[in-house]
């Protein structure tokens, strides 16, 4: 990268307002967009900017097509519920949606994978049922503050440079771009969970019927400049002998323009290194890649300073919160930034260290408990951005303040639908009784998301 210090005045220039609304969501993953949607079922006028060609975030941009258990560590409770319940039986009906039935460690009796695809355009009908003003190719630029209040976001598409005018705003930017251009406090774990290029491969049953990957994996991956890795993959739901394989590892900090350009460079070149390692050293299967994501799938990147502060150790032991607006098993799930594997802690203490080409290894993370608990929740407060300067702003997604435990754990998707849909109605609370997010009533907000639908506890 050149290393450059000249500046440039950028000639000031009158903007169009090109929309005015009540609800600006930022980002247009499902958690932005059940944020959105559950504003617009109460009523108000939701706008919503995604930077990409569809809704979705890492799920359909990024093909990541697994949601977990909506079940609690019994598998006898449900604990999740809402949007995501309410768009896994809209799949169904599309033959969309596969579900599995695992017991690992006692969790996640069940999960789901999804055709991404069919994800796309059942969000798009979703939205538009729900009346939301959607804005697709759309980048946030800026905000735009008035008389030091937050009154509206500045966009850039095909037309330009323009304003949407709102009266709160949520970022489920994913990376906090509204929150960090506000001059809000950000901060960056110490270790980046790494980023993948997932790829869909035809022709995969051969390669897993004839050849145990993750050895050939750890034998050869140094002949392709290929990182210690976890490889996973999962079916496409009705499609005949197509795979989802996440493989590739990336550790860059993709909030940074140059850093995201780098890693989505180096990621297509490891999917390309794998098929190359596939074709020489599985000769008796014939893969072929069929389709890349259109961005990296980035798990971790700024995280906003909140109100709260959540630790992995609070999430993990049970600690239940009376703003909780979240419940979830899934475990803590640490891809190492420079090493191998992935580390999963589990909410009955345990944990496992699973690495390609070496056996599990199992331990204990803390000492026993009376109890083991059957859910973790994620409170309020871990959304609220501390300071108070911009009272109308509300964050929601893996963006929310926590630290590398507990993020490990909240961050898959069936958590950060419920921090959208949270998002939500408080930006309906906080409209409709004219205050800050800060001040919204957090038993009405918890009733709310009861009645339409969640299993907030
Ligand atoms: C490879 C990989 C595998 C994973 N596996 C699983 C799994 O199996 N199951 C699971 O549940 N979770 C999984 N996760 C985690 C999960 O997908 C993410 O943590 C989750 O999607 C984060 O949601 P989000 O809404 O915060 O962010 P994102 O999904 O990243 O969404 C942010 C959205 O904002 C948009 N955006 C960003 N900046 C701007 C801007 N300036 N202007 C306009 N739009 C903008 C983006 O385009 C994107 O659509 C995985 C993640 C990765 C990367």
């Amino acid at each position: 990268m050149q290393k450059l210090t000249e500046k440039i005045l950028e000639p000031a220039r009158e903007l169009p307002v090109i929309h005015e609304t009540d609800l600006c969501v930022v980002g247009g993953s499902c958690t932005g967009a059940f944020a959105a949607l559950r504003a617009a079922r109460l009523g108000l006028r939701v706008a919503i900017v995604e930077g990409q060609n569809c809704f979705g975030g890492v799920a359909t941009n990024a093909m990541v097509n697994i949601w977990h258990s909506l079940y609690d560590a019994t598998g006898e409770n449900q604990i999740i519920a809402g949007l995501t319940e309410e768009t896994i039986e809209r799949l169904k009906k599309r033959h969309a949606i596969t579900v599995k039935n695992s017991r690992n460690h006692g969790h996640n009796p069940a999960y789901f994978i999804l055709n991404t695809d069919e994800l796309k355009i059942e969000l798009d009908e979703m939205l538009t049922e729900g009346g939301v003003q959607p804005f697709l190719h759309t980048l946030f630029c800026m905000p735009y503050v008035r008389d030091g209040e937050l009154a509206g976001i500045i966009v850039e598409n095909k037309d330009g440079r323009g304003v949407i005018l709102a009266k709160v705003f949520i970022d489920a930017s994913g990376d906090g771009d509204l929150a960090a251009r506000l001059g809000l406090e950000t901060f960056y774990a110490n270790r980046l969970q790494p980023g993948t290029t997932c790829a869909k491969i035809a022709r995969w049953s051969d390669v897993e019927k004839f050849y145990d990957l993750s050895k050939l994996y750890s034998e050869h991956r140094q002949e392709y400049d290929l990182p210690e890795t976890f490889i996973w993959g999962a079916e496409l739901p009705g499609a005949i002998d197509v795979h989802m394989l996440s493989a590739s590892r990336v550790s860059m900090d993709m909030s940074k323009a140059g850093q995201l350009t780098a890693a989505e460079i180096e990621g297509r070149r490891q999917v390309r290194a794998m098929m190359d390692m596939l074709r020489r050293y599985c000769p008796n299967a014939d893969p072929v890649l069929v389709q890349l994501p259109s961005s990296i799938g980035v798990r971790e990147t700024r995280h906003v300073r909140c109100q709260r502060h959540l630790t992995g150790d609070e999430l993990l032991r049970g600690m239940q919160f009376d703003d909780a607006i979240a419940n979830g098993t899934y475990p803590a799930d640490l891809h190492h930034p420079n090493g191998a594997g992935i580390t999963l802690m589990y909410l009955d203490g345990t944990q496992r260290l699973a690495c390609p080409g070496l056996p599990t290894k199992e331990s204990m993370w803390r000492e026993p408990m009376e109890e083991d608990p059957k859910f973790y929740q994620v409170p309020y407060s871990a959304m609220l951005p501390q300071g108070g300067q911009f009272p109308n702003l509300i964050i929601a997604g893996r963006m929310i303040d926590s630290d590398e435990t507990a993020h490990a754990a909240i961050r898959v998707m069936i958590n950060m639908n419920q921090t959208g849909e949270a998002a939500g109605v408080a930006a309906y609370l906080a409209m409709n009784g004219s205050v800050g997010f800060a001040e919204v009533n957090t038993d009405k907000l918890r009733q709310i998301l009861r009645d339409g639908g969640s299993a907030v506890q």
